[in-house]
Parts: C-alpha cells; structure tokens; sequence
C-alpha cells in the first residue's frame, strides 16, 4: 500500500488497451490532458470505431460551445491509433480497458512486459477484477494498479485508484497526479472486491429494489427520495434500468459472494425481472417503461 510523501514518476505518453466504451474515452481525456496517446485494439474496425466516437465526442463538445476547433485540433493530433501491442510497450503508462476477463488482461500484461524492458505502469480499468490477481502476470507488481474510469468517461468526473497488495507508494502518486491532469477526481481505494463505487452504489440499488418489492413506494417515489431528499442525479432504480438488470445481478451475487453480507443477497425482484427479460432500458422495460425510449411509469 501508499504512503503519503512519495515521489512520482514523469508520463509523457499512455497507452490505452482496447479501443471500445471505455477505452476510447480514455484516450480522449489523456490526449486532452496533453500527454502523448497511443490508442491500441487488436480489431481494426474496433480501433476506427472508437476513433470516430472520439471525433464524435469532440464535435459535440465545439456544438455546445464547450470546447473550440483549436482544442478538437490539439487532442486529435495527440492520438495515435495502432493494432500492434508491441508498439505500446514503449509508453511510460499503459491503461488496460480490454474486456473483463482476468486471464486476457494478464495476456496483455505479460506480452507488454515481454516486448520491452521500459518500466512502465500498467493501470487497469476493471470495474471487479483484483488488481493484485492481475499483478500476478507481471514481473513488477509494484507498477501494476487500478485505475477504474466511469462511462462516459469525458463527462464522469470520478476515477478509482485501486491500490493491490504489492503496488509502490511511487505508482499510486503517479497515476493520481496524471488522473489530476485528466481533470479527474481521484480517490484512493484497497484492492476490495466492489472497490468502494460499486459496494456503495450496489448497495443502495438492492434497497431500492427490495423497498420496491415491498410496496412502500413507487419506483418513481423511490427514485424521487434520492434525487430531491439527497441531492443524487438519478435515482437508483432508474439508474439500474440504464446499467442493466442482468449486470446489476450479476455484481450482487459477486459481492454477496466475496464480501458475505446480505446487504448483495440479490432480492426476488431482480432475479424475476431478469428471468422475464427485463433488463431495463436497453430491453424496453425494467423499473421504468423505455419503449419509448424515455424512463416512463
Ligand atoms: P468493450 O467491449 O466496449 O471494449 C473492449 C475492447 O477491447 C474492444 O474494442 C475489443 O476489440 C478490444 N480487445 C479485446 N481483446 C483485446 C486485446 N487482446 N488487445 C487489445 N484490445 C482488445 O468493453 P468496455 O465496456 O470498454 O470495458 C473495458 C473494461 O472497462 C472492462 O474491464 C470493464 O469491466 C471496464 N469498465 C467498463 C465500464 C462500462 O460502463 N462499460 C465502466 C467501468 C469499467
């Protein structure tokens, strides 16, 4: 773990892994942010279509007169699009924003450290794996972190540094202040399964869910308590609704099952509407009706 006072290392230029959701906007704020950005993905198609989604973004950015041609200019020109991995190894720190399966994050991890011996960070975006699991591949685990971005990631402010049980005081000095130069907020998180977004927010959603379940109030009372009584942007059964139930159940049963509280035990709710196909907005239905494509009761 961390100890407060350390040095950190210089970046100059990141690599992102996977050019899809996650990776795409991960590129664009560190280009934004001025460092140098090899955007990587082994599908061509997946590559150009997180390219266009980066120039989509920016676009929108000039229309809302949040940004200015100069600044699309300046990042686009930062981003370096490539489908050799090899090429990656050469940058001072690699976020890792592949799918979320342990076994291809650590592939990624030892082919970066068998093309090079630059000693570079390897952060990675999961949103559940352990980063001390995936520290295992590496023959410095000091270097290896979390650093768990949210979708979208051009507008969520939050980034989680999820510390593992061998990475460097050094390294989680490093990624903060390049999450600082993203405009990011970073927080500082063990290596817990849920880190603290997921087991926080979760939890909250199981609530709701179960409050829903009991009648004590609609989905859209309930929601209404969170955004009006608590100041949240969305309440948490709408924002269930647009992550997924599917997801959201899986998570739980993860959490109910590595943490051991009946805070995660799924309620009946969820895994009825799952079972129906209810997953929420990408289905037409869950605790809200978005067959029109807006959250209706
Ligand atoms: P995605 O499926 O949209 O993108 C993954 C990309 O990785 C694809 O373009 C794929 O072609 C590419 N890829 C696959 N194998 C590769 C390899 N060996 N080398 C290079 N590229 C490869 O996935 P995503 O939603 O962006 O998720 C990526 C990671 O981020 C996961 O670990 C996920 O848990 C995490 N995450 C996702 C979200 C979210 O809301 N989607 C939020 C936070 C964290």
């Amino acid at each position: 773990m961390s100890s407060p006072g350390s040095g950190s290392q210089t970046i100059e230029t990141i690599a992102v892994i996977g050019a899809g959701t996650m990776g795409h906007g991960i590129a664009q704020v560190a280009a934004a942010a001025g460092f140098k950005v090899l955007l990587n993905d082994v599908d061509r198609e997946s590559l150009a279509r997180g390219v266009a989604a980066i120039e989509a973004n920016l676009a929108k950015g000039i229309q809302r007169a949040k940004l200015t041609e100069d600044d699309r200019d300046r990042t686009l020109q930062q981003i370096h699009g490539t489908t050799n991995l090899k090429e990656c190894a050469a940058a001072d720190l690699i976020v890792e924003a592949t799918p979320e399966k342990l076994e291809l994050k650590k592939e990624v991890l030892r082919q970066l450290e068998f093309a090079s011996d630059h000693p570079f960070i390897f952060a990675s975006n999961t949103s559940s794996l352990s980063i001390t699991e995936i520290a295992g591949a590496s023959k410095r685990p000091e270097a290896v972190i979390g650093m768990h971005f949210f979708n979208p990631v051009h507008i969520m402010r939050l980034v989680e540094i999820v510390v593992g049980e061998k990475t460097s005081a050094e390294t989680v000095q490093t990624v903060k202040s390049v999450g600082h130069k993203m405009r990011k907020e970073p927080i500082v998180v063990k290596d817990v399964p849920g880190f603290a977004s997921s087991r926080l927010g979760v939890v909250l959603g199981l609530e709701a869910m179960r409050m829903f379940e009991q009648g004590v109030a609609s989905a859209q009372d309930i929601d209404t308590a969170m955004e009006l009584g608590y100041n949240h942007p969305m309440g948490p059964l709408k924002l269930t609704d647009l992550v997924g139930l599917d997801v959201r159940l899986n998570i739980a049963e993860y959490l109910h099952r590595e943490l051991g509280s009946e805070a995660f035990r799924p309620p009946e709710v969820l895994r009825r509407m799952v079972s129906e196909g209810k997953l929420g907005k990408k289905t037409g239905e869950g605790f809200y009706d978005w067959s029109r494509g807006v959250a209706e009761r």
